[in-house]
Order: structure tokens, then sequence, then C-alpha cells
């Protein structure tokens, strides 16, 4: 081939000038960043070698070495894994394909100045840090394979690259850094030594240094210690170890907000290590997000993102397992039906759960903030791991009406407060906390002196199917139906007061009821309110509002719901229109109030008025006729 010059994609030029540009005081971390590329080069080839015998002909001693020339002033970063032909140079190192990157500027221009860099690595362009130290790079590299062109990319990091044929005869790829005036620091031993100690010890494959250009001898000893983290005793590691474990797994630079450390033998052997994020990536919520556990069979690492290691609901968490109970040369595939993978998966999932349990009765400050974080997606599991749907169902908080929805509440803590009398416990769905709180429909448990959980999330409205039942109480939606609170006595008294008013008000509920015919399924009188003056209620059977208004968001075709409005006989509002009414039943002043009474009832649950232009008018003149 000839040499040829290409220009690197927009974004990536912009992630490298916010690369280059960075303020960030840690441009340590490129090294780190490289080594983990080359590491997961060799795992891949191991791996493939695995299957495919002619890729490690050559009975290759996998291997990382780190070189410098100080009179060049190069650092070299070389390995003998799988390696890139011309394609994977263009794809991997000149377009970012990953919908990773536009979500990584955006984050970017989000988190201004410090933390920025943070964000390095974390969306896959951890190779461009090394732009952060060096002038120029160049990544020479042959594939491994029957066939294969040895090639160099080069790189000022400034629109273009270049890529041409080159000399080098083992397969692996060397990436050369030409330093920046004022890094000459990375061309020293001490400061090489120091930092693969403290971000890549655990890497599984010799690290080894070499000086004035010269690669390293093989009997050389490696600068890592290559112990797996995960097959030592839990007692001699430090926290900092399990931190540049998680970080070197998944490219967040933050701490993990917990690690767990299982080691388990009987019936299936395994080990693994297990990290609970800080905060969502990015991509949590997005639909075929991967997700999964990195599996090792024998400390051979066999791949990454193994869904079939974790339910979909706990897609946040991050980790690898290493297992003796498989065979080397698994694929995905095999591993669908295999009842040891089923088994390390259940019992990973029971140990999440239950350190989470542990976590809330232990730290409820803390489980708060993993709650805030991820509350969301473990309540997918409701629907969807029913086996463990009570432990589930325990983790979860809600706001409480009591607490005006500045508490967050178990359902064990709601029960734990029920007065004497009451025997259920009562939710209300709403989209969003501020209508939930101002809701009327609240007010005829709090005139009980009950409280209400508000399921104010969007999920909520799918998982109160599972979540009929808890600890034996019912969970009853306090918008729908004919909300009955109290003693049977109580019910007896309140029912004989509703029958008499309705009498009195028979007329007028008629005359609402016929103006309001096309939108409202009956009128009646409310035994729920204190202070409202009515109030939209859903028949026991319906959906409720907010479900319908978030099935239309969808385009889905929904039913006019036609529902309940209930008036409060003992608002002055409403017994005024009884007055007006008895003078004169052709007031025309009736239609404009039953108008403005619905609205309100629209408004005071979160939907939109009918005609908010006619609301408006209405409301107009009543404010200027006094
Ligand atoms: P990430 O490692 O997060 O995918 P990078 O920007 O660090 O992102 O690397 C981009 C891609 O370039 C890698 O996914 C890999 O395919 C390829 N690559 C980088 N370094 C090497 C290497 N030493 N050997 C083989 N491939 C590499």
């Amino acid at each position: 081939m000839e040499k040829k010059t290409c220009q690197f994609q927009a974004e990536i030029q912009q992630v490298l000038n916010l690369v280059i540009n960075s303020l960030y005081s840690k441009k340590e971390i490129f090294l780190r960043e490289l080594i983990s590329n080359s590491s997961d080069a060799i795992d891949r080839a191991q791996y493939l070698g695995l299957t495919d015998k002619s890729l490690v002909e050559d009975s290759p001693a996998w291997k990382i070495d780190i070189v410098v020339d100080k009179d060049d002033k190069t650092l070299m970063i070389s390995d003998n894994g799988i390696g890139m032909d011309e394609k994977e140079l263009e794809q991997n190192l000149g377009v970012i394909a990953s919908s990773g990157t536009k979500a990584f500027i955006k984050a970017l221009q989000e988190k201004k100045g410090a933390d920025q860099p943070q964000l390095i690595g974390q969306f896959g362009v951890g190779f461009y840090s090394a732009f952060m130290v060096a002038d120029s790079v160049s990544v020479i590299t042959l594939k491994r394979g029957k066939g294969q062109q040895a090639l160099k990319w080069t790189s000022d990091g400034n629109g273009s690259y270049t890529i041409e044929p080159a000399a080098r005869d083992k397969p692996g790829t060397t990436i050369v850094l030409t330093l920046r005036k004022g890094f000459e620091e990375y061309l020293e031993e001490w400061r090489i030594r120091e930092l693969v100690k403290r971000y890549s010890d655990f890497i599984a494959y010799p690290i080894r240094f070499g000086d004035k250009g010269d690669a390293p001898e093989e009997t050389a000893e490696p600068l890592n210690t290559m112990k797996a983290l995960w097959k030592r005793a839990k007692s001699e590691i430090k926290p900092e170890e399990y931190n540049e474990f998680y970080t070197h797994l998944t490219h967040d630079h933050n701490a993990p907000f917990k690690v767990i450390h299982m080691s388990v033998e009987g019936a299936v052997e395994f080990k693994a290590l297990i990290f609970l994020p800080k905060d969502p990536s990015y991509d949590l919520m997005m639909p075929n997000k991967k997700y999964g556990l990195n599996l090792y069979v024998r400390n051979v690492f066999i791949g990454a993102d193994f869904d079939l290691l974790l339910p979909e609901y706990l897609r946040f968490v991050k980790g690898i397992v290493d297992s003796s109970d498989l065979p080397l040369n698994v694929s995905r595939e095999m591993l669908q039906d295999d009842a040891v993978i089923r088994k390390i998966k259940s019992n990973i999932t029971n140990k999440i759960l239950s350190e989470l349990t542990d976590l809330m009765k232990n730290d409820r400050a803390a489980y708060e903030t993993f709650y805030a974080a991820f509350g969301r997606v473990l309540k997918e599991g409701l629907y969807s791991d029913w086996e463990n749907a009570d432990q589930i169902k325990a983790l979860l908080l809600f706001p409480s009406a009591k607490s005006d929805g500045a508490k967050t509440i178990s359902l064990a803590e709601y029960i734990a407060e029920m007065p004497k009398d009451q025997t259920d416990i009562y939710y209300l769905i709403s989209e969003d906390l501020d209508t939930a709180k101002q809701s009327p429909h609240l007010e005829a448990v709090r005139k009980r002196g009950y409280d209400a959980l508000l399921f104010v999330d969007a999920i909520d409205q799918w998982i109160v199917d599972n979540l009929r039942e808890f600890d034996g109480k019912k969970l009853i939606p306090i918008d729908k139906g004919n909300l009955e609170l109290g003693t049977e006595k109580e019910k007896a008294e309140e029912k004989k007061k509703l029958d008499t008013a309705t009498v009195d008000y028979k007329p007028l509920l008629d005359f609402i009821q016929e103006h309001l015919k096309e939108d409202i399924k009956e009128v009646r009188l409310s035994p729920r309110l204190t202070d409202s003056a009515c109030v939209l209620v859903a028949d026991e059977n319906a959906m409720s509002a907010s479900m319908e208004r978030m099935m239309r968001a969808m385009h889905q075709e929904v039913p006019k719901q036609m529902r309940i409005l209930e008036l409060n006989p003992d608002h002055a509002l409403v017994q005024r229109m009884k007055a007006m009414f008895d003078a004169d039943k052709a007031d025309a002043k009736l239609t404009d109030f039953t108008d403005l009474l619905y609205g309100e009832a629209l408004l005071s649950e979160g939907s939109q008025l009918k005609d908010a232009k006619r609301f408006t008018k209405l409301v107009t003149d009543l404010m200027v006729n006094g």
C-alpha cells in the first residue's frame, strides 16, 4: 500500500482538542490507559487463540514492554496482543463509532473545569489521552493471523493522521510517544515503576521496563505483581487496589460506591469482584445497553459483558467472575443454558440484594444516595425477577405525603407508622411530586391521620400491578373507585350523611352531569374531601389519569376515560352553586361555574384544561366583576 493521509472525524478532533488542552493535573493516567489497551489486546489474542491455533503459532509469552529512549525523548508501550489491520486502525483510532462520543462531548460541556478529565476513558477515548503528554504518537502494529501487513499510524493530534506500511516481524502493537517538552519525567524508570504499581499492578501479564531503546530481557523482573485481585485474600487488599481495578474495568475514574468480593465454594465454585458505581452511566436508560460481568475461566479472560451472569435490572453493576467449573473454550451460545452459569447468576443476585438490604438497615443516608441513582432500575426487578420480588419490594423507597414529599420511606416503615385503625397501604400515582403533594385526593387520608406513598417515578405506573401487597397488607390507590376509610360504624355514618345530602343535591348533580356529559361519567358527592371543592376519581377498573396521559404521550390509542366528578358538599363554592340553582335553574352563571369547577378538578390532578381560553376568560370575568 501507499502512504495515505486521513482526516479525523470531526467529533474525534473535538475530543482530541479537549484532551490536549484539558487542565487536568493527572496527565499520568495516559500510561494506565495504554497499558489497559495492551492488556485487552492480549486478552483477545489469548481467547481467540483457544479456537484458532493459527493465531498463536508463535507460542507467545504474553507480555507488555515499556521502553524509553532519552535521546529521542520517546516512550514506547509494546504488546504481543491481537494487533490491528488497516481497517481497524482507521476505525478504532480515526472514527469513534460508539454513540458514547456525543454523550462524552455533551458531558464535557456540562461539567466545566476540574471534573472534565474524569470523563476521559469513561467514553472510550482512552487512547487519545496519549496526546496529553506527547507531541506526536505512532502506532506500529501487525495483526495476528496469516497474510497480514505491518502498518504504522502517525498523528500529531492536529486534524489528520497517516497510515503507511511498516517493518515489524512479530505480531502485536507498539505505541510510540514523542514526549512534549516538560514531560521528561516519563522517561525515568522510577516514575514508570511508580505508575505501574499505582495503576496497573493487577494486570495479568508481565509489564517490564527497558531503557536506551532496548527491549527488556524476558527474564527481567516485572514491574507488576500480576496477581489477579480476586484471587487474593480480602484482608490483604487495600481500598486503592480495588479502586484501581474498578477504573481499569469500567473506565470510571470515580471510586466505586461499593465493592463486593465473593469467594464461593460448594455446589458451584467461583470468585467474583462486584462493584456498584457511584453514578449512573450515561447510557443506563438506553435500550439495548450492554451489561453484565466479565467472565474468566481459571484466570483466562473469556469475554466482557456476559449478561447471563446478571439480571437486567442490575445492569448498573460491574465486575468479574472467575470460575473453575466451566470449560476453557466456552462461547456465549454454549453458556445460554448452562446450569453452572445459572447458579452463579442467582448467587450473585442474592448477594447484591442482601448487601443492599444491609446497607439500608445500617447506613440509611448512603442507601438513599444509592437509591436516588439506581432505584428506578432496581424497580424493574419487580416484574422480571419474581423469585426475589419480596426482597426487592423491601428495598423500595417512596416520598411520603405526611412529610410533604421531603422524606422517602420504605413499605415496612410505612406499616410501622400506621395508626391502629388503618389496615391498608395507600398510594397516589402522579407524574411529579409537586402535583402529588397538592392532590385533593390526599385530603381523605390526611383527615384520618394516615400517610400515603407518592408514586412519582415514571416507572411506578408499571410496577403497581406487581406491588399489590406487602407483608400481608394491600396497596390501595386513593384516586380510584369508592375509597372507604375508617371503621364499619364510621363508614355507615358517612354513607348515611352522604345519602341524605345527595337527596338534597340531586337536581344540581343532574344539571352538572347533563352539562358535562361528554366528559364525565357521573357526578356525585364526595366523602373524601375536606378543603377542596371537587376532585376527579377514576372508576375502580379504569386507567388512572397519569397512566392515560403517559399512554397518549407515547402515541398509544387510549379510549377516552370517562371519570367521576366528586363534589364536596361542605365546601362554600358547592353550597353557593346549590343556592344559585335553587333560586333560578336557568341562571346563565351556573354553566360558567360548572365549567370552572371542572377546570379546577383537571388542573389539580395535573391534567390539561379542555378549553383553556374559555377557562381564562371565565376567571378574568370573575375577577373583574368582583
Ligand atoms: P477503548 O479502549 O475504551 O475501546 P481506546 O480509544 O483506548 O478506547 O482504544 C480504541 C480501540 O483501539 C480499542 O477498542 C482497540 O480496538 C484498539 N486498540 C487500542 N490499543 C490497542 C492495542 N494495543 N492493540 C490492539 N488494539 C488496540
